[in-house]
């Protein structure tokens, strides 16, 4: 264990800590420090985040762990929420080790806006820094990109006068008082009360504990709360179109300049459309803040938002159909729901393997809901079977109703065996359906810059069919 340590203040970075260590550890040379702290003289010291955290948890004692050094001195938090689960659990690797993979990962370096280069202070903080601790610090939450007022006092932040040698490295500023300029900053920006929001709500971020929510649960809430603004189709999609007109309306296009967002309609990956789509891109969060202020949500809120579950709640679903062994038991992973034509009510199709299909309108009200059957959509091949077996049983027609949970009309239909024929002639349709409809998003992939007029060429018999029995569906997802 180390005979001292320069312990962080609040929302101080890991990276300034170190630096405060460097300079009242005496040490002239700074692998001397890095030695000390990490064991090794070679690791690179990382402002935003850093990494060997296993080793230096260890040398601090115990009221440091690789957890709350994540948490509370790097800015990770800021985009923790908006990543995988698979991508925070290869983070908390990557920085409790070595960290090559890290700054890839977080997609800093790939999916960078707003860089900033230098390091920055709020005028306000650092005064406030020294009266309280007789130094000022770096502040990870003046550090994050794309926010550039400090989200305590509602001023501009401002630049450190000495920048980190990108090149080597292996050196460790300290901010001192004596470089910071505290003049007051008076500065006329139309969009300050937005930005002040957006540092707030990028604050709020830093606050929340690790790993609360994923990309995946971010992904559902937004669905839950586009579908309340009428942006969603019934079959899950989003009205991208529509999304886009609204958007602009809030967040001007001079706006989402200043900050390297400006959503490329043309472009099938702009940064909305990967950010709505549960993709497997990430999407940088200052963009999700952009997005959560068009959805007129505090981050609070946002994350005590119940999850999108939709008008029949989440899978699995039960059997109903009585012939079957599996009756009842939650055997239907998923439930397919469009709108009723006239009322616009949600109806849920739930198709099981037994070749049972049935329906109802929605959406449910209470968990009785779910053992209730609007309507028989298809009874299938192990009903089929079971009602020959009664009936070869000689059991009497009032008998078999009883067994089946069916009126004896339908029973007669199906022994006559008139009817089951048409069913599945629609059954096949339905699997044309999802054919076609790969076919040209594929082809709309491929081709992402041909109009439609041209795309309806080169897959007629996929347009002309899916015209007639999904138009929604493909107009939705045709290019403007
Ligand atoms: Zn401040
Ligand atoms: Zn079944």
């Amino acid at each position: 264990m180390l005979p001292f340590f320069t312990n962080p203040y609040p929302d101080e970075l890991l990276y300034s800590s170190i630096a405060r260590y460097h300079f009242y550890s005496g040490n002239l040379d700074c692998k001397d420090t890095l030695e000390e702290l990490f064991g090794s003289r070679s690791v690179i010291s990382s402002i935003e985040i850093g990494s060997h955290f296993l080793i230096l948890a260890e040398k601090l004692g115990g009221h440091y762990s690789i957890e709350n050094i994540l948490a509370n001195h790097t800015i990770y938090p800021y985009y923790a929420m908006f990543l995988s689960k698979e991508r925070q659990q290869e983070i908390s690797q990557d920085v409790a080790e070595g960290g090559q993979g890290l700054y890839a990962r977080l997609g800093i370096v790939a999916g960078s806006i707003c860089r900033k280069e230098g390091l920055y202070y709020c005028t306000s903080c650092a005064k406030g820094d020294v009266e309280q601790y007789g130094e000022p610090y770096i502040h990870r939450e003046h550090q994050l990109q794309g926010i550039d007022y400090c989200p305590h006092h509602e001023v501009p932040l401002r630049k450190y006068p000495v920048t980190p040698n990108v090149v080597s490295r292996i050196e460790f500023i300290r901010f001192e008082i004596e470089q910071m300029d505290l003049v007051h900053i008076y500065e006329v920006d139309p969009y300050a009360e937005i930005k002040i929001h957006l540092a707030k709500q990028s604050y709020k971020l830093l606050q929340q504990p690790l790993h609360l929510l994923s990309r995946q649960d971010v992904s559902q809430k937004y669905l839950g709360l586009l579908r309340d603004l009428k942006l969603v189709t019934s079959s899950n999609r989003i009205r991208q179109k529509e999304l886009y007109e609204k958007f602009k309306q809030k967040l001007s296009v001079d706006l989402l300049a200043q900050f390297e967002s400006v959503v490329d309609v043309a472009d099938e990956y702009n940064w909305l459309k990967v950010l709505t789509r549960n993709m497997k891109r990430h999407v940088h969060p200052f963009r999700h803040l952009l997005m959560l202020y068009f959805l007129e949500q505090d981050i609070d809120d946002f994350i005590d938002l119940k999850t999108d579950i939709g008008p029949f709640g989440k899978g699995p679903f039960p059997c109903l159909n009585r012939a079957a062994s599996h009756y009842q038991k939650l055997v239907i992973p998923s439930v397919e729901v469009t709108r009723d034509f006239k009322t616009n009510a949600p109806i849920g199709t739930f198709k099981c393997v037994c070749g049972f299909i049935y329906a109802r309108k929605g959406p449910d009200k209470s968990s009785e809901d779910c053992s209730r059957i609007g309507r028989v959509k298809q009874f299938g091949h192990v009903w089929q079977g079971k009602l020959k077996q009664l009936a070869e049983d000689d059991l009497s027609i009032r008998a078999i109703t009883r067994e089946l949970g069916v009126d004896s009309k339908t029973v007669k239909r199906y022994l006559s065996n008139s009817v089951e024929i048409r069913k599945e002639a629609s059954e096949l349709n339905q699997e044309l359906m999802a054919k076609y409809k790969q076919e040209i998003v594929k082809i709309i992939q491929k081709f992402p810059q041909l109009p439609r007029t041209k795309l309806r060429e080169k897959c007629k018999k996929q347009y002309i069919f899916l015209y007639r029995h999904d138009k929604e569906w493909l107009l939705d997802v045709l290019p403007f």
